[in-house]
């Protein structure tokens, strides 16, 4: 597991089961029990159907790049010794899209569509998922 000495996004109620998995280093999706729909963020109501049901599932980790960016200016004095970084979008295989950094070797040279996935940062409180470079599109 890769360690950052950078603080965690606060958490709330809704998201506390998607931050345990993360803990034991699964990516872990609400679904909802009325149409099936993977979602992310966690929230308390299906975007789809508006069904207040849900359960969690393990999520594959496997995703494609939908855009992305490098950040060469830190924006906080945590993330100093970090840049230049990338920050991605990513397409989960699930269905949801999901914000997150492109870390690892070669995650400079990112492409759209280029296959990634999951793997998980060890931070000050916490752990964080994020997503690394397969292959490229
Ligand atoms: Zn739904």
């Amino acid at each position: 597991m890769r360690t950052a000495a950078l603080p965690m996004p606060f958490a709330n109620a809704d998201a506390a089961e998607y931050w345990r998995s993360a803990e034991k280093e699964e990516l872990a999706l609400q679904k909802c029990k009325g149409c099936g729909a993977a979602r992310f963020p966690a929230r308390h109501l299906c975007p789809v159907c508006w069904s207040d049901q849900a359960e969690w599932s393990r999520a594959s980790g496997r995703g494609t790049i939908y855009a992305a960016t490098v950040v060469r200016r830190a924006p906080s004095p945590e993330y100093k010794d970090m840049v230049p970084y990338v920050l991605a979008l990513i397409d989960l295989e699930e269905g949801p899209r999901m914000i997150t950094n492109l870390v690892g070797d070669g995650a400079l040279n990112w492409r759209i569509g280029d296959a990634v996935r999951v793997t998980f940062e060890r931070r000050v409180d916490g752990v964080m998922p994020q997503f690394e470079l397969v292959g490229n599109g």
